[in-house]
């Protein structure tokens, strides 16, 4: 395969002395440079690395109007040799492409994107923080540009890749409700998709749980109300009697990369793994009679992160204290030495940049 030939337009003022990494706040902070392409006449082209900066289009600009617009996330570490080490990148890319196909959008050569991100991360290879929970967060996207008013799939797209520097998402473990009036997805939605409008759609489901003292929220079925599906952006899992149950991604479930990792992490380390629907009077009945273990998400973003509760209808439901949860801590520990070149059982989910 051929190179992608990539201008290189370094920035003259870094930016980099007045980060204080110990303290950054996520998805605030960018590093010097990003990757850019435009999709014109049919192909994708002007493969260019560029310091961060604002893009210019006219208030017709489709993608406000109409929402032809997705995204990815994912992390890059530094291993014990100062090498920079990216999780799973072409799973992102696959994903990114399955999303804009649903939103009837252009799509993009995974390896374009491994060689413009590989470029990007050497040439700001200092902006991964070295603290212990620190990660550099790529942001991969594509959007529509055509700049007029009327509803049809554009026919110019532009893709970015801009990272952060970031460190832990959430502190402690997180208290959710399960909504049961708003959906998420529904079956032959977007749902599958990491397509932006799915995200605003969520937003005020999340600020009415915010106002009801939850953190965030547990999406069910759209038709019952009645199987768990996801958190937030979290893949969700449940630990009963020693086993680690999860919902099937598909349709409306994002298939999260995380997700598959800690299903064949867990896998690997001996524990018993259901993929099932799983009903949410199956999750309160366990925590009544007492075994119900764990309960957690699972994203890029967040790693793996605890739930201490959930509540239904206005009851609340606790979970045992953190510190009881032996096998998310040690499905968490090993996934995150796996992402930073620790361990040799994933070989092949590893891209070392050199
Ligand atoms: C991104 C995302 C996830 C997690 O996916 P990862 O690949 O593990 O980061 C789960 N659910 C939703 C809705 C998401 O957007």
């Amino acid at each position: 395969m051929v190179k992608t030939k990539i201008t290189i337009n370094k920035t003259k003022a870094s930016r980099l002395n007045d980060v204080d990494f110990e303290n950054i706040q996520f998805g605030r902070v960018f590093s010097d440079h990003m990757f850019v392409a435009d999709y014109a006449n049919g192909e994708w082209q002007n493969f260019e690395i560029l310091p961060f900066q604002n893009l210019d289009y006219n208030p017709a600009f489709n993608s406000l109007h109409y929402g032809q617009s997705v995204f990815e996330g994912m992390k890059a570490h530094l291993d014990a040799d100062n090498n920079v080490v990216l999780f799973r990148p072409m799973d992102n890319f696959a994903r990114l492409n399955r999303s804009c196909e649903r939103l009837c959008m252009a799509t993009i050569d995974p390896q374009i994107m491994l060689d413009g991100l590989s470029e990007l991360i050497k040439i700001d290879k200092d902006w991964i923080p070295k603290t212990e929970d620190g990660a550099l967060y790529i942001r991969p996207f594509i959007f529509a540009t055509d700049q007029y008013i009327g509803v049809a799939p554009s026919e110019t797209y532009k893709m970015v890749i801009f990272t952060c520097p970031v460190n832990k998402y959430y502190d402690t473990a997180v208290k959710v409700k399960v909504e049961d009036v708003y959906s998420r997805a529904a079956s032959g939605g977007t749902g599958f998709a990491k397509a932006a409008g799915n995200y605003a759609a969520s937003l005020l489901p999340a600020k009415i749980a915010k106002e009801e003292g939850y953190d965030q929220l547990i999406w069910t079925d759209s038709i019952e109300h009645k199987y768990i599906e996801e958190s937030g952006t979290m893949n969700l899992m449940v630990i009963i009697d020693g086993k680690i149950i999860t919902p099937p991604a598909g349709e409306t479930i994002l298939g999260g990369i995380t997700r598959l990792s800690v299903i064949a992490i867990a896998k690997d380390l001996g524990y018993t793994v259901e993929e099932r629907q799983i009903s949410v009077d199956e999750v309160i009945e366990a925590q009544q009679n007492g075994t119900l273990e764990d309960m957690f998400g699972t994203g890029t973003a967040v790693t793996i992160t605890h739930i201490s509760g959930f509540g239904r209808k206005g009851v609340d439901y606790e979970l045992p204290p953190v510190s009881e949860r032996k096998i998310s801590s040690h499905l968490k520990n090993e996934l995150e030495a796996i992402k930073r070149n620790k361990k040799d059982s994933h070989p092949e989910w590893l891209v070392i940049v050199k």
